[in-house]
């Protein structure tokens, strides 16, 4: 008995179990709409949804996998999808989990044009987008610590599901995010854009600072297709550089939108507002918290512990401490900063958070 249970904790951690977590699956959102995704949003390697919006002569497609490898498998989903060309590819913004992958796309249609808002090429060509260089041996600490919470006894429940996920997935990760290389727009705007079409016009907008300093919305009219990139990721909100007062503001012209579908960031495809009102309903709740501190002078690592978010944990994450975890690194020790920033008037940079 013993030896089988020995066994069977050996065969759990070999090698031979690996998964490859930039494997993506294709569904339809609407006959001329298609979602590219990965099935969990929660697990590693957090990577974003690719739109495949299909035009009378060829394809526009919205964000392009997250890696190499994420971008090669998001190309044989558009292959499995349509024999037309992707002609058009938009990018969200400058985030590499949105765009690190456009090197197959390139290789596969070397004629595609590459859009995206005038901000989001500066980003991917300047600083914030240092990070990629070493992001590989980053993921590979981030690897190495989850290991060490999946053999710490004292480590249990979802929280120890939520590491072993990592360790599951962490080698695909580390190899796919090693030599990557930015592929920036190759034209670029700063309000508007349209692919035009008979059949399925496609409208891009920048609305505003929201996530970053340069997402762009994608519009598809005759679908009422919503596209938002991680303006709204769900079910856990990305916060990282981002401007809590004017995205607010842009979550409100989102909901001014008549869409029947809302494809996020990250996340599953939403038919209705509620979601977006959580958003605002978060943001403000963290901006009302933070701004009154913030002008008494009390320091950020002081407003951290003073205040209660105890509401937008059980809105996001419920008592799931895994997710609660993951809303903490991904969203509420940001927007914290960031409102902080706003309140105290300093500048919110990219690249950061
Ligand atoms: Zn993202």
């Amino acid at each position: 008995m013993i030896r089988r249970v020995l066994l069977c904790v050996v065969a759990l951690s070999s090698p031979a179990l690996a998964v490859d977590g930039f494997v993506r699956q294709t569904a339809p959102v609407t006959p001329h709409v298609h979602l590219v995704y990965r099935p969990v949003a929660t697990d590693a390697p957090y990577e974003g949804n690719v739109e495949v919006i299909e035009q009378s002569d060829g394809l526009v497609v919205v964000d392009a996998g997250g890696s190499p490898p994420a971008g090669e498998y998001v190309v044989a989903e558009i292959r499995k999808l349509s024999a037309k060309p992707v002609k058009v590819l938009i990018y969200t913004h400058y985030h590499g989990d949105h765009n690190l992958g456009a090197g197959a796309f390139l290789k596969a249609w070397p004629r595609i044009e590459i859009v995206s808002t005038a901000a989001t090429r500066a980003d991917m060509t300047g600083k914030p987008f240092d990070y990629i260089k070493t992001y590989a041996k980053s993921y590979a600490g981030e690897i190495d610590y989850a290991r060490k919470q999946v053999a710490d006894p004292a480590v249990t429940g979802e929280v120890r599901a939520g590491w072993q996920q990592y360790v599951d997935v962490g080698d695909s990760i580390v190899a796919g995010y090693t030599d990557m290389k930015a592929y920036p727009a190759t034209k670029t705007f700063t309000d508007r854009f349209s692919v035009p079409d008979s059949m399925m016009p496609v409208e891009v907008a920048f609305l505003g600072n929201a996530n970053t300093d340069g997402d762009a919305v994608v519009w598809v009219p005759s679908e009422k297709v919503l596209i938002t990139g991680d303006v709204v990721v769900q079910p856990i909100p990305y916060a990282a550089a981002s401007f809590p007062e004017s995205w607010i503001g842009v979550l409100r012209k989102l909901k001014a939108f008549d869409f029947a579908v809302l494809i996020p960031g990250h996340g599953e495809v939403q038919h209705g507002r509620a979601y977006l009102d959580k958003l605002i309903a978060a943001l403000s709740e963290v901006r009302a918290k933070v701004a009154p501190l913030a002008a008494k002078g009390v320091p950020l690592e002081e407003v951290y512990k003073q205040i209660d978010l105890e509401d937008i944990k059980q809105t996001f994450a419920g008592n799931d401490r895994w997710k609660r975890q993951l809303l903490n690194s991904f969203f509420l020790h940001a927007i914290v900063a960031n409102a902080y920033a706003e309140a105290t008037g300093k500048p919110i940079v990219q690249g950061t958070g």
